[in-house]
């Protein structure tokens, strides 16, 4: 088979933007990346289509147009694995090889894991603003509604963006606030884990937000059914109980797990993620194999976010693998959550891996722990060119101050 320097497995944000760093770095790289889908979705533009502020048409991009220059497309899904011998083998059969390979496929949005759930998303008030093109559907279902029972859940951790279904929340809430009719809607956000929102430094800001919109939160609660035509949720408590919790509109956020790939190879961990080290990003068993991304098993938040700061640290130690020299970076954990909490404010919660802040600017300009309006600039305006134009260009200047590692001279 065709061997390449690096393979790169998925064209998500990960994907492309470890090759662009790559390439940024050493030109002439023979790289390669193996992805599926003609079209990338900018998924943190999602929950700002659910609010009604940006147009679903915006959030996407035609693959062979944000392809880093020097990067052949290989058309195609890699259905399986082979370590030992360096090559992947793609569901058509096709197998390629490599002297590294970077895994960033992305997760699995398990809608089958809740019985109910697939057949009814999109109609009967259920939506989710994790598929791009329901996104729309959340939005007129939040204008439409004067009155009733609005039910919003979130799955067990991990699930990427963890701050997604909040956002969901808060603007849905803040659009009927802003109508005046949020005293006639039930808001109930059933969350499967223990607190609102789990990082303890960001928790009063948003609980507060929870408290001014008057929502009943339900922790402990994960949604196990859905009964689309009944309109009747199904939520099972830690005991074991199940509860049924009636709506008129229903936002989902799906459990979430391992791609079957990933989780049935050599690659993965336990519970089936990309089994990697989470300073270097090195494959646990495999010197010649790099993760990132939502499919990797580092416990950081999985966000577009993260991949930002992982991306380079993946292609320096990439590169120092084919160099056989040490890896000289280390990524820290960062993870970020622009939480949207109403129309102009966002609790900008950037966080590592033990929840400890890592804020990106002076705490004067943003703080963390409060709304803020900056927040929201960065969020509206700021943070699609970064993706696009920094990620995806490998302008690495644009991860900020935490990077840990010196840059690799290009050849
Ligand atoms: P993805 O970007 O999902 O890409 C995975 C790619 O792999 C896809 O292109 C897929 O087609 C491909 N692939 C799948 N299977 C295979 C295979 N077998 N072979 C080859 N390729 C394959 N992040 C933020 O930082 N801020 C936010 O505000 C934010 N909000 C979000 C809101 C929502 C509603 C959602 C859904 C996500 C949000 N995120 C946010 C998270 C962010 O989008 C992800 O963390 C990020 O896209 C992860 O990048 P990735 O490359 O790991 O996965």
């Amino acid at each position: 088979p065709v061997r390449y320097d690096v393979l790169v497995i998925g064209g998500g944000a990960g994907g492309i933007a470890a090759a662009a760093s790559l390439l940024k770095r050493r030109q002439g790289l023979k790289l390669a990346i193996v992805e599926p889908s003609e079209h990338h979705d900018y998924q943190p533009g999602w929950t700002l289509v659910g609010a009604g502020l940006l147009d679903r048409a915006d959030t996407v991009r035609r693959t062979a147009d944000i392809l880093p220059k020097g990067a052949k497309w290989i058309r195609g899904a890699v259905a399986s694995f082979d370590p030992d011998t360096s090559e992947v083998t793609l569901e058509d059969g096709a197998r390629f090889g490599y002297r590294v390979l970077l895994v960033a496929p992305g997760l699995k949005l398990d809608w089958d894991a809740v019985p109910g759930l697939r057949e009814t998303l999109g109609e009967h008030g259920v939506t989710s603003n994790y598929r791009g093109e329901l996104a729309p559907y959340t939005r007129d279902l939040v204008r439409g509604m004067r009155s009733g029972r609005a039910l919003f859940t979130a799955p067990p951790l991990p699930y990427k963006c963890p701050a997604a279904p909040h956002k969901a929340l808060f603007m849905s809430a803040d659009t009927w606030r802003r109508a005046g009719v949020l005293d006639e809607i039930d808001v109930t956000f059933c969350t499967a884990a223990e607190r609102f929102f789990h990082v303890p430094a960001f928790a009063p800001a948003l609980d507060g937000y929870a408290r001014r919109y008057g929502v009943n939160i339900a922790c402990g609660h994960t949604l196990v059914a859905v009964d689309g035509p009944a309109r009747r949720a199904t939520l099972q408590t830690g005991d074991g109980a199940q509860v049924e919790h009636p709506f008129d509109m229903l936002h989902v956020s799906p459990p979430q797990a391992p791609l079957d790939v990933v989780a049935g190879s050599p690659l993965a961990d336990a519970q089936g993620w990309v089994d990697v080290d989470p300073g270097t990003l090195r494959h646990t068993r495999f010197d010649n194999i790099f993760g990132l991304g939502d499919g990797c098993s580092t416990p950081n938040a999985k966000t577009a976010a993260a991949v930002r700061k992982q991306a380079p640290v993946a292609a320096v130690n990439a590169l120092a693998t084919l160099d056989g020299t040490a890896l000289p970076a280390r990524y820290d954990g960062y993870g970020s959550c622009p939480v949207t909490v109403e129309r102009g404010k966002v609790v900008l919660a950037e966080f590592g891996y033990d929840g400890a802040p890592l804020p990106s600017l002076p705490t004067w300009l943003i703080d963390g722990t409060r709304p803020s309006h900056l927040a929201w600039m960065l969020k509206e305006r700021l943070f699609p060119p970064i993706y696009w134009q920094g990620m995806f260009k490998g302008r690495e200047y644009l991860a900020g101050p935490q990077m840990t590692f010196r840059p690799v001279a290009q050849d």
